[in-house]
Formats: C-alpha cells, sequence, structure tokens
C-alpha cells in the first residue's frame, strides 16, 4: 500500500457483511497461465486510472501467495455501479464496496480467451489455465474461512463479482463455479452456535423431582434465574417453552415436551451432589441452559406401538368392534382406514378376515 497515509482515515461506512472474489483478467499470452500481483494491479488501477487506491483487499496469486492489498477497514473499489436515485436500494451503488471485502485471484478463468494486438489484430490465448490453480484454490478457501470467522460472514454471502446485484461483468470468469466454493466453505467453516433466544418471563420452568433432594440443591439456580417451579411432570408440556428437568424425570415426559415444541429441554441428572454442581456451573457461567452450547438432542426414537389384530367373528360390524376396543362405535373410521387393503367397502366384513386395530 504505497500511498497509504493518503487514505487511511478514510474507512468504510459500515460493517462488513461478506466477501465478493473476483480474478484479475490476466493471464500470459502465451501459455495462459495467471499473470500479475497486488503490485501490478495497485499500479494499474492508481497510476493507469487514477483511483487513490487499489481496487481489492487481498490477491491470491498463481502460486497460491495470499497478499494483504488494501487495509480490511478500507472499502476497496471493486464492485461499484451506478443507481443515481438509489432504486436499488443499494447506498447509490456503493453498497457491495462498503459492505463486502474483494478478494481476487490472479488469472481469467474463461475459456477461449482473446487479446489485441497493436495493429488491433485478435489473438487466442491458448486454453491452459482456466481455472483457479490449485494452490489458488486452497489459499482462498483458508483466507475466505478465516475472514468469514473473523467477521461472522455467513456463507451465502460469499459471493462472486457476477452474483452482485448491479454488475454486469463475467468476473470471475464462467469457468468459476460459486457454488463449488460456498459448498466446499459450507464444510470448512464451523457452524456458528444455536442461539437461543432468552425467555420471556413467565416461559421458564424448572422441573424438580424427588423433590427433597433437588430442591435444596436447586435453590441457587431458581435464586439467580426466577424460572417458575413445577414439581409434576404432567403439568409442564404446553404451559412452557424452556424446561429445565431436574433429577430423575423419565425419558418419556422429556420426549413429549419436545415433541409438543418446547424450545429447551435441558436434563440435569445425577446424584444430588451432581446435580448441585451442575446448576452451580451454569449460575458460576451465568448461563441458564446447557442447551446453548449444543442442539437439541432430536427425541428418541420411540418404539412403534404394539400392533393389535382382531379376527372378525360372525355378525361383526366396524362400529361393534370400534365401540369394543374404543369404547365408541363412531370411531369406526380409525379401523376402517388402516385396512383399506383389505376392506373395500365399511359395511361389508366377512368372519374370518384379521384386521389391524390400530391405537386411537
Ligand atoms: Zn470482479
Amino acid at each position: 500500500m504505497p500511498n497509504y497515509d493518503e487514505y487511511k482515515d478514510w474507512q468504510r461506512d459500515g460493517d462488513i457483511l461478506g466477501i465478493a472474489v473476483h480474478h484479475s483478467a490476466t493471464a500470459n499470452r502465451r501459455t495462459g497461465a495467471p499473470s500479475g500481483d497486488a503490485f501490478s494491479f495497485f499500479d494499474y488501477h492508481v497510476n493507469g486510472r487514477g483511483w487513490t487506491h487499489g481496487g481489492y483487499n487481498y490477491v491470491i496469486t498463481g502460486d497460491g501467495t495470499i497478499q494483504y492489498a488494501l487495509d480490511e477497514k478500507i472499502a476497496a473499489y471493486h464492485a461499484g455501479f451506478k443507481d443515481p436515485d438509489d432504486e436499488l436500494g443499494l447506498e447509490r451503488g456503493q453498497y457491495w464496496n462498503n459492505h463486502y471485502l474483494a478478494i481476487c485471484l490472479a488469472g481469467w478463468f474463461s475459456t477461449d480467451r482473446t487479446y489485441r494486438d497493436g495493429d488491433g489484430n485478435i489473438h487466442a490465448i491458448p486454453n491452459n489455465f482456466t481455472r483457479p490453480t490449485p494452490e489458488q484454490w486452497d489459499s482462498l478457501l483458508e483466507l475466505t474461512s478465516h475472514l468469514m470467522q473473523k467477521y461472522q460472514v455467513p456463507v451465502e454471502n460469499v459471493r462472486i463479482h457476477r452474483e452482485l446485484t448491479g454488475n454486469h461483468t463475467q468476473c470471475p470468469g464462467l469457468n468459476f463455479d460459486p457454488e463449488h466454493l460456498r459448498h466446499q466453505l459450507a464444510e470448512t467453516v464451523p457452524p456458528p452456535p444455536p442461539t437461543i433466544p432468552p425467555p420471556n418471563p413467565g416461559e421458564h420452568v424448572i422441573l424438580l423431582a424427588d423433590t427433597g433432594d433437588t430442591f435444596s440443591a436447586a435453590l441457587q439456580y431458581v435464586w439467580k434465574f426466577r424460572p417458575d417451579v413445577s414439581f409434576a411432570p404432567e403439568t409442564v408440556a404446553d404451559r412452557w417453552k424452556y424446561i429445565t428437568a431436574v433429577g430423575n424425570i423419565g425419558a418419556d415426559w422429556l420426549a413429549e415436551y419436545r415433541r409438543r415444541g418446547a424450545l429447551v429441554v435441558d436434563q440435569i441428572s445425577g446424584s444430588p451432589v451432581e446435580i448441585k454442581d451442575t446448576l452451580g456451573g451454569l449460575v458460576a457461567q451465568n448461563r441458564r441452559f446447557l442447551a446453548d452450547e449444543t442442539p437439541p438432542p432430536e427425541p428418541p426414537p420411540t418404539e412403534p406401538p404394539p400392533v393389535t389384530r382382531y379376527t372378525v367373528q360372525p355378525g361383526d360390524s366396524l362400529s361393534k368392534i370400534a365401540r369394543q376396543f374404543y369404547g365408541n362405535p363412531a370411531l369406526w373410521t380409525i379401523i376402517f382406514d388402516a385396512n383399506r387393503d383389505v376392506l373395500s367397502d365399511p359395511r361389508l366384513l366377512h368372519p374370518g378376515q384379521v384386521l389391524v386395530i390400530p391405537p386411537q
């Protein structure tokens, strides 16, 4: 950044929200290999075109070298466009410059490239190096995932130049597949920890089994976070969205709370001493839920209920069977629906037919 003093105070207007990938559209005319680096691009932008500073925050050369070409705090002129009336709501065409870091790969990632010589004749550039080199690609993944984590950039905000609204360009070349890049980044960047919105008053309950021991073990936690308190597992589903279940609460109940849409079902189990330690640790960390760092586990697969079968007797009807199993003849449709493979007409039963009787 040879002229850094001239613009070092021109910090970008707004937060970094994304990362844009470019190519330089420069290739060796004889070999097709990537050419240029941060210094030659700077020379072109500043000395050739009169810009105050270079167009990219980072340049990755053909051998995979990462060059820090422009302070991240400075907006690079990489994807501005004209929108004088701001009809797109993109800061009059400066949105991408203000909010997206620019990474440029030296090279030209299209097939059938040409150049014009001094006499105006058009020549082909050999179709070698029409994709980023493996070294460049590795560096791109490493740099981009580092920046994504540094600025909390979601993978969908890693884009290539031609994906930026308002820009009309093939950059970074038609052979550059942005989906492939994002797919690989999604695999390398750890997903952010799931964030659970904090409960509003009245939304969190602590459920205490074995009341005597767990109650005293939980006092400190209750004092700190002021959840509602319940001692009865059957009162909890549907009533509270955040459930801290302490002590020996059956797994069936916990699965039931999750099934009915509880956002957090924290299970604090163990001996009274272990329970007190776990809850004390949460209090010390000012952390309401263990689940803050791990998504709630999938509910355990529930055993399918045992299938009841019934052999049709002479004189039976579906309503009679429904009364026998469910105590309500009007529920015959449940049996009919479960046996449509053998029953075509609900009025026609044949003694000896075996029917499945589903749970009501
Ligand atoms: Zn570009």
